[in-house]
């Protein structure tokens, strides 16, 4: 699955928000589908990072040169990113990471809300739902500096009265 990309290439390679984590268990680290685990030859459906100078990096991150070695094949989390899926008790919402610098000043304009809105309509496909349905793990419940866009009613409904999130 392929998305349209909102944040602008160039940008993302001048930039060192992402690809880096605090430690080896956060929840910023992407998770992915069955498929993708598969697909990159994994044992978990999230990655393992890598230390590098007090520093957890993706495994696929280019460290000189600040690059994603599997840009074009890169997991549908991080293609989503800084949007996210985040679960709060069985609703299911799109979020924005506040911490993207590219985003911040963004969230009104109306080619956010065009975006939004594709995302919304992809997300709630019935492809992406049997998806999710096989994946109930992707979803997760990020901490609170995420803000809150818009909640995707049709995979609430799927997660009505699962359990919630081990993550
Ligand atoms: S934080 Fe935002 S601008 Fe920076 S690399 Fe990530 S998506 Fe791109
Ligand atoms: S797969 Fe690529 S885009 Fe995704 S976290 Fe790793 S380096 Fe970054």
């Amino acid at each position: 699955m392929s998305l349209k990309q909102f944040v602008e290439q160039k940008y993302c390679l001048s930039c060192q928000g992402c690809c880096r984590f605090q430690d080896a268990n956060s929840i910023w680290i992407l998770r992915l589908f069955n498929q993708e685990r598969r697909r990159l030859k994994l044992e978990k459906n999230t990655l393992t990072p890598i230390k590098y100078k007090d520093i957890f990096f993706c495994p696929y991150f280019n460290q000189t040169k600040n690059y994603c070695k599997i840009y074009r094949k890169r997991p549908l989390d991080c293609q989503l990113y800084p949007i996210l899926l985040n679960r709060d008790k069985n609703k299911i919402f799109l979020v924005v990471d506040n911490k993207c610098s590219f985003i911040k000043d963004k969230k009104q304009t109306k080619k956010f809300k065009k975006y939004i809105h594709y995302l919304t309509r992809v997300l709630q496909s019935k492809k992406f739902i049997k998806k999710i349905s096989k994946n109930y793990d992707f979803i997760t419940t990020y901490p609170s500096d995420v803000a809150e866009i818009i909640e995707l009613k049709k995979l609430s409904s799927l997660f009505h009265g699962a359990k919630p999130s081990s993550a």
